[in-house]
Order: C-alpha cells, then sequence, then structure tokens
C-alpha cells in the first residue's frame, strides 16, 4: 500500500474536477495515501473544506493551487503549495485571473456560435454546476456543454475538434506570465512548483523559470514518459529544486480520466517538508 506517500496534484469542484473536496481526501484515504495536495485551477476555493475532511479522518491535506499562465504562446502551469490563505493581494490575484477565464470562456461561446453551434454561456455554467464566485470555470465544462447538446460525443472530440489549442474555436486565456505566478507565489508566503514540464516542449523556459527562483519540478506526472521523468530528475538535482509529483487527478467525466487516478504518481511525504522549509516571505 502507498504508506508514507503524498499525491501532490488533485482538482475538484472548485474548478475542473468532478469530486468535491471531500470526496476527494475521502478518496486518497481509501488509496492508502498519507497526504494529498489541492491544486485546482487559479482558485483555492476547495481548500477549507478538504482540510477540514482531512483532520476528520486523519489524512494530510496539503493546501495548492495551480496558475494558468502563459509565456510564447503556450500554456504553462505553475503550482502553489503553502500560501496564505487570507493574503488579500493574493486572492484578489487569483479572482482576477477567473475573471480573464470567463471573458475568455464568452469568446470561445462565440466562436462556437459562429461556426452554427447553438449553445448559450449559461449552458457551460450549468455543465460547470456554478456555483461560487471563488470557483473556476474552464474549457472542460465547455466539452461538457457541447456533450450534452449532443454537438460531440465525447469530451475529448470537443477538445479534438472545437476547442483544444490551434482549433476553430480556442481562445486562450488573458494569462499571467508564469514568471510572474512564481513571484506572486511567493509574495502569497508559498513555495513554486514548475506543473508537468514534460507537457510543453519547452526546456529552455524551465531553466529560466528556474533561474527565476522557482522552488520545484514536478518530476512525476501522469502524463510524463520514463524519459520526461529522468530528464526533469536529472534537472532537479543539478539545481536543488525539491522533487514533487502527483497524479493530476480530475475524476471521471463521461466515464473517462483525463490524466490519471488518484496515487498513481506519489512521492514521499518528506517532501511536504521541504515545501514548508521554502515558503516564501510575504511582501
Ligand atoms: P482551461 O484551463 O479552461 O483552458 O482548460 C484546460 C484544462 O482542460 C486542462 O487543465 C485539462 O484538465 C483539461 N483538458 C485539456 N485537454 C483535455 C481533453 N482532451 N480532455 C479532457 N480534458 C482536457
Ligand atoms: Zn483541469
Ligand atoms: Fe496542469
Ligand atoms: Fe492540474
Amino acid at each position: 500500500m502507498a504508506m508514507n506517500r503524498a499525491d501532490l496534484h488533485t482538482h475538484t469542484t472548485a474548478s475542473d474536477g468532478m469530486r468535491t473536496p471531500t470526496d476527494v481526501v475521502r478518496l486518497a484515504k481509501k488509496a492508502g495515501l498519507a497526504a494529498v495536495a489541492i491544486t485546482d485551477h487559479d482558485t483555492v476555493a476547495g481548500v477549507a473544506e478538504a482540510l477540514q475532511t482531512g483532520q476528520q479522518l486523519g489524512i494530510e491535506v496539503v493546501p495548492g493551487v495551480e496558475i494558468s499562465t502563459s509565456e510564447d504562446g503556450k500554456d504553462i502551469h505553475v503550482l502553489g503549495y503553502f500560501t496564505d490563505l487570507h493574503d488579500k493581494r493574493w486572492l484578489e490575484r487569483l479572482a482576477t485571473l477567473r475573471e480573464g477565464r470567463e471573458s475568455r470562456n464568452e469568446r470561445i461561446v462565440g466562436m462556437l456560435q459562429g461556426l452554427g453551434i447553438e449553445i448559450a454561456i449559461d449552458d457551460v455554467y450549468k455543465a460547470a454546476g456554478k456555483k461560487a464566485e471563488a470557483e473556476s470555470v474552464g474549457r472542460p465544462h465547455i466539452a461538457e456543454a457541447l456533450l450534452r447538446k449532443g454537438v460531440v460525443g465525447s469530451i475529448s472530440e470537443a477538445f479534438d475538434r472545437y476547442i483544444g489549442a490551434g482549433k476553430p474555436a480556442f481562445v486562450s486565456i488573458p494569462k499571467v506570465s508564469p514568471f510572474e505566478a512564481i513571484d506572486w507565489i511567493r509574495e502569497a508566503g508559498g513555495t513554486s512548483v514548475i506543473a508537468h514540464p514534460g507537457l510543453y516542449g519547452a526546456d529552455p523556459l524551465i531553466e529560466a523559470l528556474i533561474r527565476h527562483g522557482a522552488d520545484g519540478i514536478e518530476v512525476y506526472h501522469s502524463d510524463h514518459s520514463e524519459e520526461d521523468e529522468e530528464r526533469y530528475l536529472k534537472l532537479a538535482h543539478a539545481h536543488g529544486m525539491i522533487i514533487t509529483g502527483g497524479s493530476d487527478y480530475h475524476g471521471e467525466r463521461n466515464d473517462v480520466s483525463y490524466h490519471g487516478g488518484i496515487g498513481n504518481r506519489t512521492v514521499d511525504i518528506g517532501v511536504i517538508r521541504q515545501l514548508k522549509a521554502r515558503q516564501g516571505k510575504r511582501g
């Protein structure tokens, strides 16, 4: 069993995951994990509930977030752990990112309408089960709306035909740069980790982010190959970076699990101590 193991990357219904924060923590406990991090896209709205459930069940919950950033037209995700959840400037910065998502989502819907598809933004919010302002809505919810309308037969078809990068209704979120996101996380008292570097094809950028002060690299991820893991393990060692890993669990949407199952990528819980030890100074 997964004794002393931590899955440091999961999503909940606070963003585009299918399970509530409570259920994600329950599933982590059931999988035998000693710790699980909640890392929703551009929001910490799921963290408080998860922390509470963690206490009840006796499993450590690590407060996290996954910031959507962009550099050279590429989507780059930056994980932030142990940020101050009461820091007003930090919460406002995350709120700005979610507002950017909202206008992006509306533009995507407009482009889909331009392609002759009958869809309204309310269909997307309905598919997202929306919820609170502090929760973030994304393309998986748009895909879900297209699926419910019968426009596509699967979530992946929605990405492949319409809303994936480079497809006819693709619009990227107006984002911060990954350099700024690293600064934000440090200024919020947290520890920054470059998420799934193997998915970008941008290793020079990864090295620039390391020089800029990223604290860690997500070496182990559901979509990383063995070669990716070896390459980034070496890079992390060479620069004295914290080595993290996680499943990127989102639950199942339309019977398909995107990324991986909870606990399918883990690190030793000792890594959590390293994340705490590197926490940034606020100000
Ligand atoms: P967004 O952040 O709103 O641009 O949406 C991006 C998210 O969509 C990613 O973080 C993934 O979780 C998800 N995603 C990307 N491609 C697919 C796919 N083919 N099927 C299901 N989910 C996807
Ligand atoms: Zn996601
Ligand atoms: Fe990601
Ligand atoms: Fe993720």
